[in-house]
């Protein structure tokens, strides 16, 4: 295993659509959840250490000292409510900005796991929120792309 460098906006993989996984990802995985643990962070996306696949990890406990890692492979968003909420966002790849984002609520996302089985779940609350943001890094989208231009050009301007 190994903590990676966590690539920072405006690098152009951060902006560009990840490519289905076929193959073993688990060392990839490995590499992936030690790197958000050593962020720290609650979620890592694969494009975020310049890997352009569809793969993102996330622990939303593990702070609070209940460690739940998660890996998922190939997600798909098979439902959103139509109840949003807007709150703070981070981001490891924008250090220093914090971004009001509108998520649904509560969503249901299948994934594969690295066990290869189809897995199924319905996520709310900081879950929701968490898969939804790590979900966007792998179609190229940051938190950025929710804000309006002005925003934006706020935001830009905090980047440390
Ligand atoms: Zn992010």
């Amino acid at each position: 295993m190994a903590v990676l460098p966590i690539l920072r906006w405006p690098d152009s993989r951060l902006t560009t659509v990840c490519a289905e996984i076929s193959t073993d990802v688990s060392g990839l995985a490995a590499d992936m959840l030690e790197t958000m643990y050593a962020a720290p962070g609650r979620g890592l996306a694969a494009p975020q250490i310049g890997v352009l696949q569809r793969i993102f990890v996330m622990d939303c406990t593990w702070k609070e000292g209940n460690f739940a890692p998660r890996v998922l492979i190939n997600p798909e968003l098979l439902w959103r409510s139509a109840e949003t909420a807007t709150g703070p966002e981070g981001c490891l790849s924008l250090p220093g900005i914090t971004s009001q984002v509108s998520r649904a609520t509560s969503i249901r996302m299948r994934w594969t796991d690295l066990n290869g089985a189809i897995c199924e779940e319905t996520f709310t609350g900081f879950a929701a929120i968490c898969a939804q943001h790590e979900f966007d890094h792998l179609n190229g989208i940051l938190t950025l792309d929710h804000l309006d231009p002005a925003a934006r050009a706020l935001a830009e301007s905090a980047m440390i």
